[in-house]
């Protein structure tokens, strides 16, 4: 089928919700199987396309539960954008995103009027038509739209959430203008992540629920997807993007029986 061998992995990224924890709760063993990783000296990194903490909150959250995971294993998707306007030097930035995840942009200069970026992170309840008009007119007046992804839909105890990809889209659609995308599938996003773990894209496993952005965005850049079903993944919603993972577990804690 494919040449996907366990002996190969040498490195592991893993996706945060519906990988690590599920509706606030740790997935059983996930925290053991990060120990045994540590203790095995596998490196892994943490990559997450949640856009409402700051990576600050995020390594917080993470530790409260007990993983034992470092500020700097975790790639966030704002820490993408930041990695990006670095790049770009002196630009100037409107945020439109919940609070937190604003202090990974303290380096930056901000301007409601013209900005070089404006960059849209998630707003859960309190999108609304003014925010989604605003973003346009600056667009049109030539600001860059950079998302922090451009998710589709999560799953919560209550049912599956539509993403902001619904508005980046519309957006995309309304200004005739593409989104710079700073999460997973972006491959710039993968890219700093192969970077900072020092190994070759065929060396790393990705474990993520998503199909399409972890599974699908991993293969793109010749590192291979585990995919997981602890997670939103149902075949239901997702047989129709015809991807393949190179691996299906029903979750991450069955990695130490596998490397
Ligand atoms: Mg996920």
């Amino acid at each position: 089928m494919n040449n996907f061998n366990w002996k190969d992995i040498k490195g592991f990224f893993f996706d945060l919700d519906g990988v690590l924890v599920q509706n606030g709760v740790n997935i059983p063993g996930a925290v053991e199987t990060l120990e045994f990783l540590h203790k095995r000296k596998i490196p892994f990194r943490i990559l997450t396309n949640r856009t409402t903490q700051s990576l600050d909150t995020i390594h917080d959250y993470l530790q409260e539960r007990g993983f034992p995971v470092k500020r700097k294993e975790i790639f966030s998707a704002p820490l993408a954008a930041v990695h990006y306007l670095r790049r770009k030097g002196r630009a100037t930035c409107r945020l439109v995103m919940r609070e937190d995840p604003k202090k990974d942009f303290a380096e930056f200069t901000m301007t409601r009027e013209s900005p070089d970026y404006v960059i849209v992170g998630d707003l859960l309840n309190a999108w609304d038509y003014s925010i989604l008009n605003e973003i346009f007119n600056l667009i049109m007046n030539g600001a860059r739209l950079m998302a922090l992804h451009k998710g589709r839909y999560w799953i919560e105890e209550t049912g599956l959430h539509v993403d902001i990809g619904v508005f980046i889209a519309g957006l995309e659609y309304v200004s005739g203008k593409e989104a710079l995308v700073m999460g997973k599938p972006s491959p710039d996003f993968f890219n700093l992540a192969l970077e900072d773990i020092k190994l070759e894209p065929r060396q790393v496993a990705m474990v993520g629920d998503d199909i399409l952005a972890d599974i699908s965005g991993a293969q793109r850049m010749g590192i291979n997807g585990v995919l997981v079903l602890s997670g939103k993944y149902a075949k239901e919603h997702d047989h129709h993007y015809n991807v393949a993972p190179d691996v299906i577990l029903p979750t991450m804690s069955e990695i130490p029986n596998l490397v």
